[in-house]
């Protein structure tokens, strides 16, 4: 295993422009780890109650994650229900979110867990993200971490803790403002950003839904677009997805470059548009290796174009004015 993720594993009940599920599996850590056990050894801490599904634990194995760290409780599984506004898939609404298990759950990591070099703190409750950083033997390789409006809310002092611990920090646009409203003087996203790098992540990416991510360092930024799809039947669990695609990038290649990060970056885009195609872990469950590869040459194309030779200018009329 390399890569350790600590986050939910939940039953979704969805409903968007395309139609609805009940309690469809989903979660934080379940779309990371199918989505990143593409590429790397993924492992699981989290806990489920005794009415999760033999399938949806088969499904896992299935996909070789590591589900020792999945505990099972007495009680009901992480439940959230959500609905996309028909007008804007970038708009969602939380109708419902109940912890049931995850409110007294106490990691206990195993040694072999404790080892991991890449360690993704997804979407859960930030001291929960806390004590599973807490208890690695030394600090990994890389750790990255995610969060939603409902712990800014709720727990924004753990986790500022969180964001201060780790290198990179996924959140969506809107997570990103709101997490740096009370501290930057205007709702800008590159001002929030820069408020959330200044607390000690070195790379901040900003989810922006179906106009793609931007990747924040101290001196650089990096734009990778969302896949045009005519269809999106269900944004839920994008942003894992895309975790997912990254951490696995990086896990596999061991290469932690600015050059591996961008690829990461466009790989985990590429994750997020599978995962949006149909409900739940529908389409990443049958994701094939070709099916990756030509999406990925598609993201190349969809923003290549030729930059200025050295020799080269751009065209300016004669009579147009000098800026001054
Ligand atoms: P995303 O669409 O990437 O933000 O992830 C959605 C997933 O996060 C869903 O499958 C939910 O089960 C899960 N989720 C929703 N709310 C929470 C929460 N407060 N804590 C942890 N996981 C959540």
């Amino acid at each position: 295993m390399s890569i350790l993720v600590v986050g939910s594993v939940a039953y979704d009940s969805v409903t968007t422009a395309q139609g609805s599920r009940q309690d469809a599996l989903g979660g934080s850590a379940t779309y990371f780890a199918i989505s990143g056990s593409n590429f790397a050894k993924v492992g699981i801490v989290a806990v489920v109650g005794d009415d999760f599904r033999p399938e949806d634990m088969e499904l896992l194995k299935s996909h070789y994650v590591d589900t020792s760290g999945l505990e099972t409780s007495r009680g009901k599984t992480f439940q959230w229900a959500g609905e996309y506004s028909p007008e804007d898939v970038n708009s969602r609404q939380t109708l419902d979110t109940q912890l049931n298990v995850f409110a007294d759950f106490e990691p206990e990591l195993t040694q072999e867990h404790r080892k991991q070099p890449y360690l993704f703190l997804a979407n859960i409750d930030p001291e929960l993200q806390l004590k599973v950083l807490g208890q690695m033997d030394e600090r990994p390789r890389l750790v990255a971490a995610d969060t939603m409006n409902f712990w800014i809310d709720g727990k924004r002092d753990a986790l500022t803790e969180v964001v201060k611990a780790v290198d990179v920090l996924f959140m969506d646009e809107h997570e990103t403002r709101m997490f740096a409203t009370p501290h930057i003087d205007s709702a800008n996203t590159v001002k929030a950003a820069r408020y959330i790098l200044s607390l000690g992540p070195r790379m901040v990416i900003v989810k922006r839904g179906e106009h793609g991510v931007i990747q924040f360092t101290e001196d650089s930024i990096f734009v990778a677009p969302a896949y045009p799809l005519e269809s999106v039947v269900d944004p839920t669990g994008a942003g894992d997805s895309f975790a997912g695609g990254f951490m696995g990038y990086l896990a596999a290649t061991g290469d932690l470059s600015p050059s591996a990060f961008r690829r990461a970056t466009v790989l985990g885009s590429v994750m997020g548009s599978f995962a949006v195609e149909r409900f739940s872990v529908e389409r990443l469950r049958s994701l094939t290796r070709p099916d990756l590869t030509n999406r990925f040459h598609e993201f190349t194309k969809l923003s290549q174009f030729d930059g200025l030779k050295d020799d080269e200018t751009l065209p300016w009329r004669e009579d147009a004015g000098t800026g001054k």
